[in-house]
């Protein structure tokens, strides 16, 4: 079994896991879930950022930490559409998509 040889700081400043937790007296603890991970272990953090509960709140936080407005989103909706030169009737195709991965739909 692999293990690591880092330090709670070490490890919560790599690559793989500096967006998940933070460090704090030596301990590294899930942004998310505000609990502490073991970090002695590779594998328990991996399986840790793949369990269901983490994930769950992961989206959570992402979905409240952005406080974007409704309309900023269909500025940005209508910029994109217009870069990529797609007509803005095509929209409407999407909302399926966006009903079912924004949000539940609720911002646009
Ligand atoms: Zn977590």
């Amino acid at each position: 079994m692999e293990k690591t040889k880092f330090t709670a700081l070490e490890c919560v400043n790599s690559n793989d896991y500096k967006d998940d937790f933070y460090e704090s007296n030596n301990k590294m603890f899930c942004i998310a879930c505000k609990t502490t991970v073991n970090y002695a272990k590779k594998s328990v953090i991996d399986n840790h950022l793949n369990s269901t509960s983490h994930k769950s709140k992961k989206r959570l936080i992402g979905a409240s930490s952005r406080n974007i407005t409704k309309q900023e989103i269909n500025i940005a909706l209508v910029k994109a559409f217009a870069e990529a030169d797609i007509p803005l009737e095509k929209v409407n195709k999407l909302q399926t998509f966006f009903k079912e991965y924004c949000i539940e739909g609720k911002l646009i």
